[in-house]
């Protein structure tokens, strides 16, 4: 039945509903088939091309407060640090420097950056003919405009879950719906948008996972994270268990077989739980990889969850380290910008 499922899912990705989609994640029988099916679609339309982009996480400082977040607002343990804009170009140089054309620019939901200094840091970045996704979290709408005109090309927000109910118990004073409007109104815009989710959180069922697909497709994600809950112990979840690595891998190619053409990463809580977590990854639909490059101290400090990988590393070892990864896995670096490939006719 799971089978069918699978083949149902690559001709007529409209017509499968959530039953389904969780019948396939709760079926152990059909992952090995599953991963295989998700291997040879991203073959097809991707090619072995594995897409990098260095990361810079600027500012650990976070007004909100979600439940499973190392750097929520609440959390009075984490030593904060900002990075000054010359700090955070110089980086995006370094990154350019190493062959890579996209920058990340991550931070915790931090006003103190206003909608200028942003637009400045875009606009030294762009300069340089880098890629841009910003990842800051919920601002304004006309920020996000402001941003686009002065070349930002990407925004990253991962909706986390889209369960209605489960996503108020984990974002207090936040609703689902307002995370979607944001990605609505960033796919209006025309940035590459990539949402994404959280495996293994607390009260979630395949039922919940079925959803954040089916989401994530609905959208047209242009960019899916997908990454394990890993409980870290200064917030109200650290007694909760984990995410498995079965159940994110199974989320990756489910996602891949939905979205042929979407940049998916290997993320690095995946690397976390698991030596090898970021290769079964890009061997089950997974696409990009997205190196570090954060400067020490503040690499360590910023610790969305425990045990997080490459927080020891110098400026350059995760840049060559993940180039290996994807060599040993079998597929071949890129050292394109990585935008999506559209795909005309993706089911076809
Ligand atoms: S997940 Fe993001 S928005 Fe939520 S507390 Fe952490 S950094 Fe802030």
């Amino acid at each position: 039945m799971c089978e069918d499922i699978l083949t149902k899912i690559i001709s007529h990705p409209d017509a499968v509903n959530q039953e389904e989609v969780a019948a396939v994640l709760s079926d152990e029988e059909i992952t090995p088939k599953l991963f295989s099916k998700a291997d040879e679609i991203r073959r097809k339309y991707l090619g072995k091309d594995v897409y990098f982009r260095g990361i810079i996480e600027f500012s650990n400082y976070c007004r909100n407060n979600c439940l499973y977040c190392g750097i929520r607002g609440g959390n009075s343990v984490v030593q904060r640090y900002r990075m000054t804009p010359d700090e955070i170009v110089s980086r995006a140089e370094i990154i350019l420097n190493e062959g890579i054309k996209t920058v990340v620019l991550q931070s915790g939901e931090d006003p103190f950056y206003t909608t200028d200094m942003i637009g400045e840091i875009v606009s030294r970045i762009k300069n340089l003919g880098m890629t841009i996704t910003l990842s800051i979290g919920e601002r304004d709408f006309y920020e996000y405009r402001y941003w686009k005109d002065l070349g930002a090309d990407r925004y990253l927000m991962r909706h986390e879950t889209a369960d209605e109910s489960l996503y108020a118990q984990l974002h207090p004073g936040d609703h689902f719906e307002t995370r979607k409007a944001h990605l609505l109104e960033l796919k209006r815009l025309w940035y590459e948008v990539g949402a994404g989710s959280m495996v293994g959180l607390p009260g979630q069922d395949d039922i919940a996972l079925a959803k954040d697909i089916l989401f994530t497709y609905q959208l047209d994600a242009d960019m899916v994270g997908i990454g394990p809950f890993i409980p870290h112990p200064d917030t109200p979840l650290k007694d909760s268990a984990g995410g498995s690595l079965e159940k994110t891998l199974k989320m990756v190619a489910l996602t891949r077989l939905f979205l042929p053409d979407a940049n998916i990463p290997a993320t690095t809580a995946l690397g976390s739980i698991s030596p090898q977590g970021r290769q079964m990854a890009l061997q089950c639909g997974a696409n990009v990889i997205m190196p570090n490059f954060t400067p020490s101290p503040y690499r360590a400090q910023y610790a969305l969850y425990p045990n997080k990988i490459c927080i020891m590393e110098n400026d350059k070892a995760c840049g060559k380290c993940s180039k290996l990864l994807v060599q040993n896995a079998g597929y071949e670096v890129s050292e394109s910008h990585g935008y999506r490939r559209r795909i005309a006719k993706a089911h076809e």
